[in-house]
């Protein structure tokens, strides 16, 4: 394996870092920074429970705390599975299976961002957005190497080690990107294929404050891709979702803008210019 996360720190830091929220009886969601990380799985059983993605470089240490609040000293998961490779969501990743030794799961699509072979195309500081968006060209692009501790997602949608749950394809933000969602409770972990905080300025992703919206801008490559995910997401009628980065959104609320970004994702969500906003660049 290899590291290319090591000292990739980044200075962003928001309000509710570190601050975790129960959503479901079995599902935690922990902001580190500036993105969120999920523990499934039941507090009574705290050797089955399942990472959902791994956060800022250089948060290993972070995420090992947060679990051993939460289930006790010494217990591990059983398995990492990751919604897409952008450094924000693999940060830890090569640190936490190196002292975990779980296997990795991920997009077959997304396998190459994982195993050092592809970089992603490299973040758009040009796109129209805020400071975040302008900072971004300073973000890491680059693949980490998870060598064979990554596997691909079962193809016939389910998820190893989360019983219940199926993956759904949702590309566009990257091409192996993937939603979990469980149809018992409706309940639904977005990743980056839509964020409830304006990703791309500098105050509201250190306020957190909510309002719904596509992709991160500076890192989405197919825009016409990123929106057929949105409404295949809408379509599930998830009544409570977890996305990657600002906070978890539920019930009513949850509904009505999800149905508007999704009827208006090309008012609300693509950027008005950006050097992947015309497609030419998009399918790289
Ligand atoms: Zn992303
Ligand atoms: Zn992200």
């Amino acid at each position: 394996m290899e590291d290319t996360m090591e000292n990739k720190w980044i200075p962003m830091t928001s309000i509710t870092s570190g601050k975790g929220q129960e959503v479901r009886r079995d599902i935690y969601c922990l902001p580190i920074q500036i993105v969120n990380v999920c523990f499934i799985g039941d507090v009574d059983r705290p050797n089955e429970w399942v990472l959902v993605d791994t956060g800022m470089p250089g948060c290993a240490d972070k995420i090992i705390e947060a679990a051993n609040d939460r289930f006790g000293e010494n217990n591990q998961p059983k398995a990492i599975i990751l919604t897409h490779g952008h450094f924000d969501h693999v940060g830890a990743v090569v640190d936490l299976v190196e002292r975990w030794k779980v296997p990795v799961y991920a997009h077959e699509l997304e396998l190459p961002f994982l195993t050092g072979k592809l970089n992603y195309p490299e973040p758009d500081g040009t796109v129209e957005g805020g400071l975040v968006a302008k900072m971004s060209p300073m973000f890491p692009n680059e693949s980490v190497n998870l060598g064979n501790h990554v596997a691909p997602l079962p193809s016939e949608g389910t998820i190893p080690e989360m019983p219940g749950w199926r993956w759904v394809h949702t590309p566009g933000h990257t091409p192996g990107h993937v939603s979990f969602f469980r149809d018992e409770d409706r309940s639904l972990i977005v990743g980056d294929a839509f964020v409830t905080v304006r990703q791309d300025s500098l105050y509201e992703v250190l306020t957190q404050k909510q309002e719904i919206n596509g992709p991160p801008r500076y890192f989405t490559t197919d825009w016409q891709e990123a929106w057929d995910s949105v409404k295949k997401l809408e379509a599930l009628k998830p009544v409570a979702a977890v996305t990657g980065h600002g906070l978890p959104m539920m019930g009513e609320e949850l509904a009505r803008d999800l149905r508007k970004l999704s009827a208006e994702f090309d008012r609300l969500a693509i950027p008005d210019y950006g050097r992947y906003v015309d497609g030419e660049q998009s399918k790289q």
